[in-house]
């Protein structure tokens, strides 16, 4: 019978040998995942035998990982600032840039009593539920074309103990825009952002695992900053705000959309890696 330690050498080299980076965290995190342990506590246990349930799991899970799925996807959960949120193919996974939106939301916000926030392409529900978990006051509305990833977001929403505080809707942005006015004091988005070009370009886990319609706009890159902003006007309250994750190099291009839907007091914040990654303006 293999080792701990064994079938994580045997596994480092497999996924290694398939061109998978920092191949050794991955085949400790999915043993760990495995047997139920945190990854550390794998060094305390190099000798255990793994018995055959754990071996064929375990193949699967790096077989599974040398065909570039996301580690996230295999595990099925990720943490996003602070909280825990379960993940399949049907969402994008949760960035660490996009802890950075949510906390410069909550910055803002925290001593403000009540806010309507309408969180557009929820995905997982990351950024819903972080508001509705950390602004008590919030009432959040979240919306995605993708039903599946609606039935995630509320599972996360269920997990996290803020399903009373969100209404989940799975509806197309134009559709939701036409019956709705006036509401909300706080529009978010992380849309997809990378144009149809850089689509092409991408590493294997994103370009083949996750969802092309929450990645990619099949245009510039711009197109949703450009509808969101616009129809944005007739959902704001007056002095509303609007907040968007970008790309790199979007900064420009998306503060001058904003500037000509009549936003001001446009606002950017850089990342971890110094990329602008936040913008946001106000509605006059
Ligand atoms: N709102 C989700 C997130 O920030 C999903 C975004 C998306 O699918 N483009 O991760």
């Amino acid at each position: 019978m293999l080792t701990v330690l064994e079938s994580i050498n045997l596994s480092t080299d497999y996924l290694k040998n398939k061109g998978i980076e920092s191949p050794r965290i991955n085949a400790e995190l999915l043993l760990a995942k495995i047997l139920n342990c945190k990854r550390l506590e794998l060094y305390l246990s190099f000798d255990r035998p793994l018995v055959e349930k754990e071996i064929i799991q375990y193949r699967e899970f790096i077989k599974r990982r040398s065909n570039f799925e996301p580690l996230q996807y295999i595990v099925g959960s990720v943490e996003f600032y602070g909280l825990e949120f379960e993940v399949n193919r049907s969402v994008l996974i949760p960035r660490q840039e996009t802890e950075i939106l949510v906390e410069s939301i909550i910055k803002k916000y925290e001593n403000q009593n009540e806010i309507k926030v309408l969180d557009i392409g929820t995905g997982s529900g990351i950024i819903a539920i972080c508001l509705a978990k950390y602004l008590p006051n919030a009432e959040v509305v979240a919306i995605d074309s993708s039903r599946d990833a609606i039935n995630v977001a509320k599972e996360n929403a269920e997990l996290n103990q803020v399903k009373e505080k969100i209404s989940f809707m799975d509806s197309d942005f134009n559709k939701f825009a036409s019956s709705s006015e006036n509401e909300f004091d706080l529009i978010v988005s992380n849309p997809p952002y990378i144009s149809s070009s850089e689509f092409l370009n991408l590493q294997p886990e994103l370009r083949l695992y996750e969802p092309r319609q929450a990645l990619t706009d099949e245009s510039n890159g711009l197109s949703f900053y450009e509808l969101i902003s616009k129809k944005g006007k007739t959902l704001l309250k007056k002095n509303g705000k609007i907040f968007f994750e970008i790309g790199q190099n979007q900064a420009s291009a998306v503060k001058k959309i904003l500037i000509n839907e009549n936003y001001n007091n446009i606002q950017i914040q850089k990342d971890y890696l110094n990329i602008e990654r936040v913008i946001c303006g106000e509605l006059n």
